[in-house]
């Protein structure tokens, strides 16, 4: 496995591998399980996989978060190796954004206004459209993965991908969760053993809402207090709950078509986001559970 820092270094270690097909997995590093069914997905489906780590400072709204991400890339390269990763691009700050770089690429309309956009702004948007864009124009490849977790960065790349013309294949993989649901991210490393226990009632709630889906119940509202109400027995704040449509990111009033139920909440300094996907025309209530497996 090669380890690259530029992209004519990129380009020039992939030039003999494109007839073959090139899978990408665009990280911010501190690799975890979730990241790794990413890359092994990937390696199923092409010969070369690519997994390219970068803490892309223009997307992070808050410089405490920027400075607390954690960052493990000795680590990182030994467990994309091992889940199937031939090239990993792990460029510097100024090699993705060298002096002078002034482009942003800016998906408009509801699928940034909404959830994540309207809580962080529509900046952090631009900053991930800008960045996925420059990746996916540096390595090129013929599919690219994401995860179900960050349900909104799919559709908003989605939309940028379909509107730009950009020669991809987008693959949503399914959400990784710890055996308790806990969603997996590199930000569940900063929470302390109180938190970390206290979190399990993100899945919970929303497992609960699931349930009450599948009872019948198709009232946005009222699936969306079933998870406030659980979240605030636990003392915790959510900063949104809501459904949406899967595909729009439009709200809902009734849950008759395939929707998003989206939360996120803070477990002390740390912003934890989950979602599920609420489908009239399928029992999604064992998501959480399968997926923690
Ligand atoms: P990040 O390093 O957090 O920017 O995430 C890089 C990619 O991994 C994104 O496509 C995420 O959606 C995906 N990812 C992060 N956590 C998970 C998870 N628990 N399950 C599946 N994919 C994930």
């Amino acid at each position: 496995m090669r380890i690259v820092r530029t992209v004519t270094e990129l380009r020039a270690a992939l030039e003999p591998h494109r007839s073959g097909g090139i899978g990408f997995v665009p990280t911010m590093g501190a690799l975890h399980e979730g990241h790794l069914s990413l890359l092994r997905a990937a390696a199923v489906e092409n010969p070369t996989v690519v997994l390219s780590i970068f803490v892309n400072p223009t997307q992070f709204g808050e410089a405490a978060d920027l400075d607390a991400y954690p960052r493990t890339e000795e680590a990182d390269v030994e467990l994309a190796a091992s889940a199937g990763a031939h090239v990993v691009f792990a460029p510097s700050a100024a090699e993705m954004y060298p002096a002078g770089f002034a482009t942003t690429i800016s998906v408009g309309g509801a699928v940034t206004a909404t959830l994540e956009g309207a809580v962080r702004g529509r900046s952090h948007f631009d900053g991930v459209a800008t960045v996925v864009a420059t990746l996916l124009l540096a390595v090129q490849p013929d599919r690219a993965y994401f995860g179900a977790k960050d349900a909104q960065q799919v559709v908003v790349v989605r939309r940028m991908v379909t509107d730009l013309r950009i020669p991809v294949a987008i693959v949503t993989c399914p959400t990784s969760r710890e055996a308790d649901g806990l969603a997996r991210s590199s930000r569940n490393a900063r929470l302390s053993a109180e938190e970390r226990q206290l979190a399990a009632i993100v899945p919970r709630s929303l497992r609960a809402a699931q349930d009450a889906f599948a009872s019948g119940i198709r009232d946005a509202h009222r699936l969306t207090a079933l998870v406030r109400e659980g979240l605030a027995e636990a003392g915790l704040d959510d900063e949104y709950v809501e459904i949406v449509d899967a595909d729009t990111l439009d709200p809902l009033t009734d849950v008759t078509r395939p929707a998003l139920l989206a939360l996120a909440v803070r477990v002390g300094t740390v912003r934890l986001i989950d979602n599920v996907v609420l489908d009239p025309a399928v029992d999604d209530r064992t998501a959480v559970e399968r997926s923690g497996a």
